[in-house]
């Protein structure tokens, strides 16, 4: 798989990154079998994941259109185990789908709610947070769940070890059922594949 199938804003993005060929977790995301699936994905820091799952995204966020739709109710749902991450997650999609007009809204623990809760009322295709952060917005009605199309878990593994299993239940309860939920972890440990087989249907494995 290439980069020359997809839409052409993350074509833009990409070749403007100067990104020629993809990693082998991205070749994996893309090839034709992983297309609209669960995933459970076993990937690396430095492989190329954040690239990986938002390019994965393309279809619940561009679809055939040219461009993203005006920024309104969220799309694509980004749980990440720190700030740090979460704050890399979103400058990564950022730059990732600028071409195509993307809107990326975080909410970590530790920054102002109150000014996330402004940022999620003006609107944002993907939002990229921290369990704890994200629940709560949930919770007081800041964040409405009905229009995403998409959970992905990042670092999945180092959320259940941070203790973030209940955050994660609560937060994928919310979310609509028929969501599509990419897992991606470092490792796959029982804790992992019991939030897979509770939360993703039909879900391809992939070991890149
Ligand atoms: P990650 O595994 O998501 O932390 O990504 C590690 C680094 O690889 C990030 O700086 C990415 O921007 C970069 N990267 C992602 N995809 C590619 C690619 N296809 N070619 C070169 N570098 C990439």
């Amino acid at each position: 798989m290439s980069f020359a199938d997809l839409p052409a804003p993350l074509r833009d993005a990409l070749a403007a990154r100067g990104y020629a060929e993809p990693t082998a977790v991205q070749s994996a995301v893309l090839t034709p079998d992983a297309a609209g699936r669960d995933l459970l994905v076993s990937a690396q820091t430095g492989s190329g994941k954040t690239v990986a799952y938002g390019l994965a995204l393309a279809p619940e966020l561009i679809g055939d259109a040219p461009r993203l739709p005006p920024a309104g109710a969220p799309l694509a749902l980004v749980v990440a185990p720190t700030r740090e991450l979460a704050l890399q997650v979103k400058a990564e999609l950022t730059w990732l789908y600028a071409p195509a007009g993307g809107r990326i809204v975080s909410c970590v623990g530790g920054m102002d709610p109150v000014a996330e809760r402004r940022q999620l009322a003006q609107g944002a295709h993907i939002v990229v947070g921290t369990p704890g952060r994200l629940r709560d917005h949930l919770e007081r009605g800041n964040l409405a769940p009905a229009s995403l199309r998409a959970v992905v878990l990042d670092e999945a593994d180092e959320m259940l070890d941070l203790g973030f299993k209940e955050e994660l239940e609560a937060i994928l309860e919310e979310t609509p059922a028929e969501r599509r939920t990419l897992l991606f972890s470092a490792t796959v440990p029982r804790g992992i594949a019991a939030l897979a087989k509770g939360y993703q249907r039909d879900a391809l494995r992939i070991e890149a």
